[in-house]
């Protein structure tokens, strides 16, 4: 069975290509919309994605090998994210689906990124931390669904590195050769007390945080140890939160997934409380943590498999608001591949 996937929650278009057979990834196509300045503005992102859209599955197809003719299944990811760059993906999927009478599976971005980071890691019922620009979601698995143990009452923690970067003048670019402007700033930093750590229940909050640092930029605190602090408090309590969920649920399993589960001190503390815990962890491959059609595919084969038969073309609309905890996971604790 082969799946061709499609994401366009936000600033990627990426098509992936996926058997449920070795070698798994048979195409990863992805095309990042990065504005000049500024954050991104959705109308633009569709703009563009709309330019490459066909392209980039043309290319897809091309680097596995295949013909349209030899899918099995269209999988899309309706949300949760930008309505009109949804809307693009949504379109191109329809428009294959209907044409070549394919089954149209729609995906739940949250859920995919879950799938891609359980896959990598073999992980079969673990404690899921998911970071990325707009999402920070302590998850994990009980009846039927992956449950919201914990997440941001305000920003996400990639919101948080990325605005704080761009106001502070260190970005765009906010990656430079893998690492986030905020980390490299952040080394020979030192910690600064007086930050607010704000855990609330099982909830993280970044929004004081992210004043706080721009304050004492504004009244010349070195921008080295306001780099350093923000980080270590906004890493840390992601992690706590993670740490209580895995001592609440007893589970012996952590994953990362997400763009900022690329970051490798942030790998470092999740592997370091893990082994207090006795519980396994292995990180994504960096490439896996950000937005990519690779995870839609295979989150629509897991669904195709445990059943669903796909949605006609009319109903397949985005909901920009999807969140995970609403998603059945019929197939849990099936990996991916098996
Ligand atoms: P996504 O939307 O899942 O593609 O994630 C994008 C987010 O991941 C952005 O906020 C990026 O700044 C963040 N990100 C990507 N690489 C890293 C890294 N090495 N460290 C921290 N954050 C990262
Ligand atoms: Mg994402």
């Amino acid at each position: 069975m082969v799946a061709l996937g499609i994401e366009s929650t936000a600033h990627t278009f990426g098509v992936g290509i996926v058997s449920d057979r070795k070698p798994y990834i048979l195409a990863d196509i992805r095309y990042k919309y990065t504005p000049s300045k500024g954050g991104i503005l959705p109308r633009e992102v569709a703009q563009y994605f709309s330019t490459i859209a066909g392209r980039a599955v043309r290319e897809a197809l091309g680097e596995a090998g295949l013909g349209i003719r030899d899918l099995s299944l269209i999988a899309v990811a309706l949300g949760p994210g930008m309505g009109p760059a949804l809307r693009i993906g949504a379109t191109v999927a329809r428009a294959l689906s209907a044409a070549y009478g394919l089954p149209l599976i729609p995906v739940n971005h949250g859920i995919a990124h879950i799938e891609i980071a359980r896959f990598f890691a073999g992980a079969r019922d673990p404690v899921i931390l998911y970071v990325s620009g707009g999402t920070t979601v302590i998850a994990t698995y009980s009846y039927g669904r992956y449950r919201i143990f914990g997440e941001t009452l305000d920003i996400a923690l990639g919101n948080l590195l990325d605005t704080f970067a761009r106001e502070a003048g260190l970005a765009p670019p906010y990656i430079v050769e893998g690492e986030h402007v905020v980390d490299l700033c952040a080394r020979g930093g030192r910690f600064l007390r007086d930050f607010p750590y704000t855990v609330k229940g099982q909830d993280v909050s970044y929004s004081g945080l992210l004043t706080k640092a721009l304050r004492s930029l504004a009244k010349g605190i070195d921008i080295h140890d306001v780099c350093y602090t923000l980080r270590e408090i906004a890493f840390s309590s992601a992690i706590e939160v993670t740490e209580r969920c895995l001592a609440h649920t007893r589970k012996n399993q952590v994953v990362l997934t997400g763009g900022v589960a690329a970051n490798s001190i942030l790998n470092d503390k999740a592997s370091r409380m893990s082994k207090l815990h006795h519980a396994k962890f292995k990180p994504i491959p960096r490439r896996y943590a950000g937005d990519n059609g690779v995870m839609i595919a295979m989150a629509g084969i897991l669904a195709f498999k445990s059943g669903l038969n796909g949605v006609k073309p009319e109903d397949a609309i985005i909901n920009q608001r999807w969140r995970l905890d609403r998603v059945d996971v019929p197939w849990f604790p099936r990996i991916f591949g098996e």
